[in-house]
């Protein structure tokens, strides 16, 4: 007996509306994307509960006929491209004729649209799937989209939305990723008949100012440098943010044509550009939006599209390094800077597998004026950012960062480095030592995006239960940022083909199964909490075991790395790294 069958439509949206439709601000997205998609200049979004039990969103864009406005919810239905050819040169934002077939999967759709040229206009209503109303109605030119009771049909995924808060806050940073990049569009934002944003039609500029500043004080935009720049490759114009008024709560975007991305090659361009003028863990806020042509770059890499691939990443790596120093030199009416003398700044290869020493090269937050073999216990006070470093002559960016390491470092039983310093003889626990290095790089990927990536030559499977199931559909996507691999292969199942690049050669399903566990035990669903959990478990996974005997290099690399860190006593879950026989307890032992 043949066995395969083709699913039914409604299964089959369900199923994309899992990786289209993740929370409410992926249905937001959506639907205001459609409303842009579709010209309009003034967009409503009425919100209840976060979003569980409302999400609307009302155009004055060109509306749709009768006969689109069913078409509109078949699967890969779209009015934007009409072959494959049109893929490479992408106008609009949305593309895959996906996001309202999905939509309508998991909620109660009720849609109000009218064509300039009509005149009257489609009442349609959709639940499940299932076309439960359709009938002329008047109504304004433009389109009014009702999605209620998202994941009506779906209890495990409504269970798994989070608090009104959270979810409300990720319906806002979409929100933000969109009208920032829209500001000749009029956007406002209604929560549970609170008005949260009410943003007239502006300039770039002015529409950050309207969406950070506060209304009594708007003066988040006077810390801010204009850039711009333009090249064959690439057009860059933005803002960023001066030095001083760089600090913890940084905004940082990047757009591409009019597309929000992340992208941390680009970012550690810009935080290259800042050398020497940041202390410890500050970032300055930036707003960069680039225009490139379309056919250059490849917005198709991923269902909710925000990592873009680019055809020239390192030259634009170059021309964003170089725009962003101008202009932090321009803004300083100190002596203009001399790009010669500052020499070619090294370049990260994106995505370069790295093998033991990834830390070297990927973003960890550095206090370069911090030296741990001075006699004070105390932390020094880093220097504040100094303008004046632009312009002195630099040492290769390796050596400045590096405290005086000794060489003679002792492994001890495979187990401790013995590092003599002027508090005395430091045994340094050579696992958690590295682990704690690791853990740093990876919440930093965590929270910038995609590291390396080590692709399978086999697939594996990994099985979940049911509850474990959904508790890693919810950490998915930060397992991918993190540089797992993985697809949804069936109701239970992942399929992993490719691992974090210091995973290679060790297996995977044991490491995530740690990871899931780590995180399960937490009981809570706060984001930062599950990041840290995984972080570290990751790390306590790839980094140096017990018993390995390490090269000269190999110790000398790992102290340094270490040190550099501003907290390096303790792992984040508070074992000791770092014991210390001072002189006396030595000298009292004979
Ligand atoms: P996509 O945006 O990828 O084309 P969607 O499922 O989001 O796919 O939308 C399907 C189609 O419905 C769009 O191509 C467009 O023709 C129409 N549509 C959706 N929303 C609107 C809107 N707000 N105004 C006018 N047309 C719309
Ligand atoms: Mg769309």
């Amino acid at each position: 007996m043949d066995v395969i069958r083709l699913l039914p439509d409604s299964v089959a949206n369900q199923i994309a509306a899992g990786e289209v439709i993740q929370r409410p601000a992926s249905c937001l997205k959506e639907l205001v994307e459609n409303s842009l998609d579709a010209g309009a200049t003034r967009i409503q979004i009425i919100v209840r509960d976060a979003g569980r039990t409302l999400l609307q969103v009302i155009d004055n864009g060109q509306g749709m006929s009768e006969t689109d406005a069913r078409m509109a919810f078949e699967r890969h239905a779209t009015s934007k491209i009409r072959e494959a050819a049109d893929l490479f040169n992408l106008r609009t934002m949305g593309f895959r004729g996906e996001a309202l077939p999905s939509i309508c999967a998991v909620a109660q759709v009720e849609v109000l649209t009218r064509r300039a040229e009509d005149e009257v206009g489609t009442l349609l209503e959709i639940h499940g799937s299932q076309v439960v109303r359709q009938e002329p109605a008047t109504c304004p030119v433009g389109t009014n989209m009702k999605v209620k009771n998202l994941f009506f049909n779906i209890p495990v995924r409504r269970k798994f939305l989070k608090t009104d808060q959270t979810e409300l806050r990720n319906l806002l940073s979409e929100f933000y990723r969109i009208v920032l990049v829209w500001p000749q569009v009029q956007f406002t934002f209604v929560h549970n008949d609170e008005i949260m944003h009410e943003l007239p039609e502006a300039s770039f500029k002015q529409r950050i100012e309207q969406v950070f500043g506060k209304p009594s004080k708007p003066t988040f935009t006077l810390n801010l440098v204009d850039i711009h720049t333009e090249t064959e490759l690439v057009t860059i114009r933005g803002l960023v943010g001066k030095p001083e008024a760089a600090g913890r709560g940084a905004r940082q975007y990047f757009f591409v044509n009019g597309r929000f991305m992340r992208h941390p090659y680009f970012h550690k361009a810009v935080m290259t550009a800042y050398t020497n003028l940041l202390t410890g863990d500050q970032e300055p806020s930036y707003f960069i939006c680039m225009e490139v042509n379309p056919e250059n770059i490849d917005v198709n890499i991923h269902p909710t599209k925000t990592e873009i691939k680019f055809q020239d990443e390192q030259p634009i790596f170059q021309i964003l390094l170089a725009t962003v120093r101008e202009a932090l030199g321009k803004f300083n009416v100190a002596p203009s800077l001399d790009f010669d003398r500052e020499g070619y700044v090294e370049m990260p290869t994106p995505n370069a597998s790295s093998t033991y020493r990834p830390a070297n090269r990927l973003p960890i937050q550095v206090d370069t004026s911090y030296n741990p073999f001075t006699r004070t216990h105390e932390r020094p006070v880093a220097a504040p950012a100094n303008w004046q470093s632009l312009y002195e002559p630099q040492l290769p960016q390796e050596e400045k960062d590096k405290p005086t390491i000794p060489s003679d470092i002792y492994q001890y039983h495979g187990r401790y480095l013995l590092v003599p310093s002027s508090e005395g003889l430091m045994f340094v626990d050579q696992h958690r030592a590295h682990t704690h290095v690791l853990y740093k790089t990876y919440i930093d990927q965590l929270s910038h995006g995609q590291a390396p990536v080590q692709q399978l030559l086999f697939p594996e499977v990994l099985d979940l239960s049911a509850d474990d199931m959904l508790l890693f559909a919810t950490i998915a996507e930060d397992l991918r940022h993190i540089g797992f691999d993985i697809e949804q292969l069936g109701p239970r199942q992942y399929s992993i083909s490719g691992v974090p690049s210091l995973l290679s050669g060790q297996d995977p399903i044991s490491t995530l199964q740690h990871i899931l566990s780590s995180v399960r035990e937490t009981g809570t669903t706060a984001t930062d909490v599950w990041r840290r959990r995984i972080a570290l478990a990751l790390a306590a996974d790839t980094a140096i075991p017990y018993g390995k005997t390490l090269t000269p290099a190999e110790k000398e690399d790992l102290i340094s790395q270490l040190f550099h860190l501003s907290d390096y006593r303790y792992t984040e879950d508070g074992k000791t790294i770092i014991s210390v026989l001072t002189d006396e307890e030595l000298a009292g032992k004979f």
